[in-house]
Formats: structure tokens, C-alpha cells, sequence
């Protein structure tokens, strides 16, 4: 066994005055009109078992992921330029459920084994699947918003974490270091290379800032199906030696932690928070292995492709990155 350093928390994992999250009233159940295609647990509420085993996509899978991925990127889009101190994550949600709509797609959380709406918002020490409902979101808060849009048969997964109004340095730097550490395991991936790669990036990043990895949430296959293999863990996992191949499609969302990385869940089944009550952000691309390297999935056509080529130095090139969303907070300056 090599020797590890100790990781030394943040002092001060949340910022003065900001209590605990409380669950809200949640909003009646959302529908979509009858000309939207369903996915198979929609009106179930079931998602039945994934596929076994690792299998890459099919060049028109692909295709019509590039499609869905491009839809999740404008859905998340018109969700961030509502975000502001004062709107509520219901109102998040039914934009969010309105846009996939709009797209022609289906909100893919909504009924996925019993979810109960459109989008997932997790607040300041929500780890993920928080669900929206009348909490006014408040100056100095952080949220991920999670957007997931079922098109051209095809699921396309992706999430920011956005600043409401003035947010104190910690978080702001938390939120910044999680967006790098997500594209440095991105940068990881190029055919040839393993699973593992991808979290050992994740957590170099992370962990040179002192910040925690989560480990009970994982990336995951996408494609015709929401979830399935394999399993893509952001911290790493010497075991996870699957191999990276051309036309694999997953996703890469690490959640990253101020203070320890241990989650608890709300009676709620879903809501996920840090044991410690410790703010933690989370970012989500879908991609696709190259042969070269790795696709982003979940941009527009007109955004950049900074991991098509395995040329690591620019790939680790912020600059060169797609640009973060803006929030109507942004926008009002
Ligand atoms: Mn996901």
C-alpha cells in the first residue's frame, strides 16, 4: 500500500447564518402533452433492469444523443436564466419541464422509479436529487440544477451548479474547483484508457484543494437506456478497470464536498445531503469515446470541443473550455 496524505477539511464548511436546507411543499405532478414520446417507465414509474454488461453505442444511438445532449444543454440553459434570490425551485422545475417539452422531448426524471418532478435542484449541502418545490432560493445560496431530456429515443444528462446572487469566496471557489475537476476527468478518457483514469483526475484535482469526493453517487452508461454500465466512479477505484472504447457514452458528474464526503438521505428516499452538512457542487457532462479522445455530448453545435484530440496540455486549458451558463443574477450584474 502506498502511503496517502491526509486530506485536511475546509475550517469553515458553510457560510455564517445559512441553516440546514428544510424539504418545502412540493407542487402537484407535472404532465406532458400526448404527442411527446414516452420512455418505457413513464407511466409506470419502473425502469425494469439495465442491460447487462458494457456495450458501446451504435453510430445513429449516437447521433440522436448528439441531438438529446444539444436539447439538455438549451433546456439547462433557459432553467440558469431564471435563476435568481427569491424564485423557488418549482418554478425551476416547471421551466425546465416546459423546455423539454418545447424540444419535443420528455423530462426524463419525471416518474423515473417514482421521482416525483421534472428536474433535480440540490441546494448548498444537497449532494444530488434534491426535488424542487417552494423554498425561494436565497442571495448566497448555490444550486445544481439537473436536467435530463428523453429525445430521438435517446436520454441526454446534464447539470451546472449555478451562484444565487453574492456568494461568499469559499463556495464560489468550491463551485469553480468542481467544474475543473469534472473536465480534468473528462480529459481522461481517450480509447485505451480505463474507468478508473476518469475518478483518479476527479480526485487529484479535488483533493489538492482539500475538498472531499463523493463516493456513494456514480457516472453511469446512457443512451436508449438512463442508467445503465458501466459504473463511473469520480474517486479512484483501482478495481474499475474497464476499459475506454470508441462509441462508449456515459456520463462524468462528480460531487464535490467542502467538509467530509459521507452522505445521509431525507426521509424523502431521494434528497441526498453531506453527513456534515458541508456545501457540496456537483457539474455533469454526457460524452462519447472517440477515436481520438472524447465528445461532449451536451453542448451546441456553436460551443467548444476541447477533447477531440489527445493533446492533454490544451485539454487541461480552462480557456478552452465551453463557457458556464448564465443566471439571471449574472445577467442583472
Ligand atoms: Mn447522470
Amino acid at each position: 500500500m502506498g502511503r496517502r496524505k491526509r486530506r485536511v477539511p475546509a475550517a469553515r464548511t458553510r457560510p455564517a447564518g445559512f441553516e440546514p436546507v428544510v424539504a418545502g411543499q412540493t407542487s402537484p405532478q407535472r404532465s406532458v402533452p400526448s404527442h411527446i414520446p414516452l420512455p418505457p417507465y413513464a407511466l409506470s414509474g419502473r425502469s425494469g433492469p439495465a442491460p447487462p454488461g458494457v456495450e458501446p453505442s451504435a453510430s445513429a444511438t449516437i447521433e440522436a444523443m448528439r441531438l438529446a445532449g444539444s436539447a439538455a444543454r438549451r433546456v439547462l440553459a433557459a432553467v440558469a436564466a431564471e435563476i435568481a434570490p427569491g424564485v423557488t425551485s418549482d418554478h425551476l422545475d416547471e421551466v425546465c419541464h416546459e423546455a423539454c417539452v418545447a424540444e419535443g422531448g420528455y423530462p426524463s426524471p419525471l416518474n423515473y422509479n417514482g421521482y416525483p418532478k421534472s428536474l433535480c435542484t440540490s441546494v448548498n449541502e444537497i449532494i444530488c436529487h434534491g426535488i424542487p418545490d417552494d423554498r425561494p432560493l436565497r442571495d448566497g445560496d448555490i444550486v445544481n440544477c439537473d436536467v435530463t431530456i428523453f429525445v430521438g429515443g435517446v436520454h441526454g444528462d446534464h447539470s451546472e451548479t449555478f451562484l444565487v446572487g453574492d456568494v461568499d469566496a469559499p463556495s464560489r471557489r468550491l463551485v469553480e474547483v468542481t467544474r475543473e475537476s469534472m473536465y480534468h476527468g473528462i480529459a481522461a478518457v481517450r480509447p485505451g484508457a480505463m474507468v478508473c483514469d476518469i475518478g483518479r483526475a476527479i480526485e487529484a484535482r479535488a483533493e489538492a484543494e482539500g475538498y472531499g469526493v463523493v463516493r456513494e453517487f456514480v457516472g453511469h452508461g446512457i443512451g436508449q437506456i438512463f442508467h445503465r454500465l458501466p459504473n463511473i466512479p469520480h474517486y479512484y477505484d483501482p478495481s474499475a478497470r474497464t476499459e475506454l472504447v470508441e462509441g462508449m457514452t456515459f456520463t462524468v458528474e462528480p460531487m464535490i464536498t467542502m467538509g467530509m464526503p459521507r452522505a445521509q438521505m431525507w426521509p424523502d428516499g431521494w434528497t441526498a445531503v453531506t453527513a456534515d452538512r458541508s456545501r457540496t457542487a456537483q457539474f455533469e457532462h454526457t460524452v462519447v469515446v472517440t477515436p481520438d479522445g472524447v465528445e461532449l455530448l451536451t453542448v451546441t453545435d456553436d460551443e467548444p470541443q476541447p477533447f477531440l484530440v489527445g493533446d492533454i496540455v490544451a485539454r487541461l486549458d480552462p480557456a478552452r473550455w465551453p463557457q458556464q451558463l448564465s443566471t439571471a443574477s449574472v445577467r442583472a450584474g
